[in-house]
């Protein structure tokens, strides 16, 4: 049977937006000894401001335009934030196809025309060549031609270092595990203080990295992973304790995991901690 004082805890955890999904996870979160973050939406607050668009052959506008269609049924934070770019109404009637590549963007049909939108791995994947850009960029191509590139940039949430540095304090290894590419994740990791971090990685690397890392602790040390992302979901449940963030992440995500966030805020992890070695220290 579970200790009364689990529940005591979960119900403290709770009062602080901080969703337990059983005593097993309270338990388990102050016994993190590795804290894998994802980065866009989790550690940055995943709106991106569009911060210069280079088209090739076609007007800036159009250029928005290709993407923010091709982006037009995406929940992912930076299809959200072409859209909002875009300004504009979607007639849906000229989408005949999209389909969303997990780690790389979306390949449509608009108007008639089928439409790349994503990185350069997208871009490598049709063969089609890009310039090299720094930051998070988003590659357009049309009919397999080359269309242009729109930069764009996103910022850390207010707590996101604090909560870096607190976990640093409790003797935690935090890493950032991205899918962005290497400029990107330099820039985030040096804003938020993390020395330790993967970028240009898919999903699947995600897991395979948790994997490992729990693989090299002991039973008794645990592995923390912390996203928001509908692509995140098979890595929050292969990490001993899955977090999701539950204001804006994916329905998935927030299923998967073994704890939610409810206010979307990494600092709410100071709370978790707490109250689990607090609890820890009254039932075990
Ligand atoms: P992160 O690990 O930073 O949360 P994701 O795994 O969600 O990032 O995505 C990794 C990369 O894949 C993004 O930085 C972007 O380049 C590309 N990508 C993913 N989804 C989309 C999309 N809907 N549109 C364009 N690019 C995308
Ligand atoms: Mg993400």
């Amino acid at each position: 049977s579970v200790p009364l004082g689990y529940f005591a805890g979960i119900g403290k955890a709770s009062s602080k937006g901080i969703l337990v999904k059983g005593s097993n996870y309270l338990e388990a979160i102050s016994k993190a000894k590795v804290v894998l973050f994802d980065k866009t939406g989790t550690l940055t607050k995943g709106q991106f401001e569009v911060t210069r668009t280079e088209p090739a052959g076609m007007s800036k506008d159009e250029l928005l335009r290709y993407a923010a269609y091709a982006e037009s049924n995406s929940n992912h934070p930076i299809a959200v934030s072409v859209r909002k770019a875009y300004g504009a109404d979607i007639d849906q009637s000229q989408i005949t196809q999209c389909s969303e590549i997990a780690g790389k963007g979306i390949k449509a049909v608009i108007s008639g025309s089928t439409v790349l939108c994503g990185n350069s791995r997208l871009m490598a994947d049709y063969s089609i060549n890009c310039p090299e850009a720094n930051g998070t960029v988003l590659y357009v191509a049309v009919d397999n031609k080359y269309a242009g590139l729109i930069e764009i940039a996103d910022m850390p949430k207010e707590h996101s270092a604090e909560a870096v540095k607190m976990l640093k304090n409790h003797g935690v290894k935090v890493v950032m595990l991205t899918g962005d590419n290497k400029s990107a994740a330099a820039a985030a990791a040096e804003k938020l203080g993390i020395t330790d971090y993967y970028a240009e990685l898919l999903p699947e690397n995600k897991s395979e990295i948790t994997l490992k890392m729990k693989s090299e602790l002991p039973d008794n040390e645990k592995v923390m992973f912390v996203g928001d992302g509908i692509n995140d979901a098979p890595v929050i449940a292969s990490a001993d304790i899955g977090v999701a963030m539950g204001g804006t992440g994916a329905d998935s995500a927030i299923e998967t995991a073994d704890c939610v966030l409810m206010k979307d805020d990494p600092m709410q992890l100071a709370d978790a901690f707490a109250i689990s070695k607090k609890t820890n220290r009254i039932v075990l």
